[in-house]
């Protein structure tokens, strides 16, 4: 029999998760919300910290509301659909407070986490594995946390509208044409996962059809029907993947109908964005975020900006409409690729562009640097990168980051030269514990 406990929740983690103390010890209990009481049985402990599951709730959170989603208690994605937007924000902002003065030593006002006016629906891209449940019916969904059980979703909270009834109508189609459902154990079987990207911007829908093999049996009937369905699908690829891997796309892949790629806006440039492009999810919030890092540029004539870690070039992008040069850099050769591409739709020139490791180019590129921006991964920066910024010293550097606490880390470092004097959390990712953060540092 495992423990019982009966306790109560003092705090929020920055993933997500109720913080009990339990004497020295601290353990995270999912779904269970600060002020809340509950029986909580201890499941296991790693690393001296221990983690728990609410089995009897004697108190609930005022800040508590319905979920929308039937499964955000299992499913693992929404940490916070429990729980009012106000204080998933509020939660936000205490954790990128929290983290720049417990590990960056920063003390420094941080401002309210920019929310969105609607919460739900946002996500431009949704990839669910298709799979078989005990009793052999097709179903789909999300794998459960640390498993590779499918909890089947009809409707997710938060990926677009558009993305519910199609994936429904695939699973239909996929029992009357028999087409066969992947196997993970037996590595039989032909479809593996479904993906989904909509454009906000324009009505384009495009589906990709995960499969263990390309040239699928009675694909063109497969298609016809699906068109047939969803009028609204503008192009539809196959992608091949044979891997036994978490990673959802292989590197082959065949456009079945429509032209193979999407076009989506930023701020008034246009992106095509095809089944593997990175592109960010939160197409209303990721135009509040690159104003928000761009409008603390200084307006001078002629700056010279680096925009590293730059994905598909879409800041860079952006900042090159008033800048003299912007030089970009990102280490993967496929966004590297879309990024020369975007500039070309868009006609700009003042950008160069550079497949590189960001701190390996840096330390090698001659030449004065007016502004830094960069946006590394959830890892952050390094310290190749992090101290030839400090001997480069440009008068502005603007971090976006998708991690406070690597954030914090990272800002410990450039502290020595520079001083935190903005930070502004953005919610990319209502009803989750993530959060973007952007924060200006400028010359001591
Ligand atoms: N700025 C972009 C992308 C940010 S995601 C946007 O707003 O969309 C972070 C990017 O950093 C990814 O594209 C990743 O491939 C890239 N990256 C990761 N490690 C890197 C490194 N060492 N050097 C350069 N780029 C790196």
């Amino acid at each position: 029999m495992r423990e019982i406990i009966k306790a109560k929740c003092s705090d929020i983690s920055s993933e997500g998760k109720g913080v009990v103390k339990l004497g020295k010890y601290v353990c995270f209990v999912d779904g269970l919300f600060p002020g809340e009481e509950a029986d909580i049985e201890i499941l296991y402990q790693r690393a001296g910290v221990y983690f728990g599951k609410v089995k009897k709730l004697y108190s609930l959170s005022k800040d508590r509301i319905q979920p929308k989603c039937k499964v955000c208690t299992s499913c693992g994605g929404c940490q916070y659909q429990q729980i009012s937007y106000q204080t998933q924000l509020a939660f936000k902002t205490k954790r990128v407070k929290e983290a720049l003065s417990r590990i960056g030593g920063i003390k420094t006002d941080v401002l309210p986490c920019i929310g969105m006016d609607e919460p739900y629906y946002y996500r431009n891209k949704i990839q669910m594995p298709y799979g078989k449940d005990k009793r052999g019916n097709v179903v789909y969904g999300f794998f459960k946390e640390n498993s590779h059980e499918i909890i089947p979703v009809k409707e997710c909270a938060i990926e677009d509208k558009r993305a519910a009834s199609i994936l429904w109508d695939i699973k239909e189609l996929v029992k009357q044409m028999k087409l066969p459902i992947y196997n993970e154990d037996n590595g039989k079987g032909v479809l593996r996962y479904v993906l989904i990207r909509t454009s906000y911007h324009y009505p384009e829908v495009m589906v990709v059809l995960v499969v263990s093999e390309l040239n699928f049996p009675g694909q063109r009937n497969f298609v016809n029907e699906l068109i047939k369905l969803h009028p609204e699908i503008t192009t539809i690829v196959e992608n091949e993947n044979r891997r036994h891997t978490n990673v959802i796309l292989g590197p082959k892949e065949k456009v079945l109908f429509g032209p193979g790629f999407i076009k989506d806006d930023i701020l008034g440039l246009s992106f095509e964005i095809s089944a593997s492009s990175f592109f960010q999810v939160n197409p209303v919030q990721v135009e509040k975020l690159y104003k928000t890092a761009l409008n603390l540029i200084k307006t001078e004539q002629n700056l010279i900006i680096l925009d590293a870690y730059s994905g598909v070039g879409t800041i860079g992008l952006i900042a090159a409409r008033n800048a003299g040069k912007v030089i970009s850099v990102e280490i993967n050769k496929d966004a590297s690729r879309n990024a020369i591409e975007n500039a070309k739709r868009n006609n700009i020139n003042n950008i160069e562009f550079y497949c590189d490791d960001a701190g390996h180019f840096i330390n090698n590129m001659e030449g004065e640097l007016d502004v830094v921006i960069m946006d590394p991964p959830r890892k952050g920066s390094d310290e190749k990168f992090l101290s030839t910024l400090l001997n480069k010293k440009p008068k502005q550097i603007i971090y976006v980051s998708c991690d406070p606490e690597t954030l914090a880390r990272d800002l410990k470092y450039l502290s020595k030269l520079y001083q935190v004097g903005y930070v502004q959390p953005v919610d990319m990712f209502p009803m989750t514990a993530h959060v973007e953060t952007v924060c200006l540092l400028t010359k001591k």
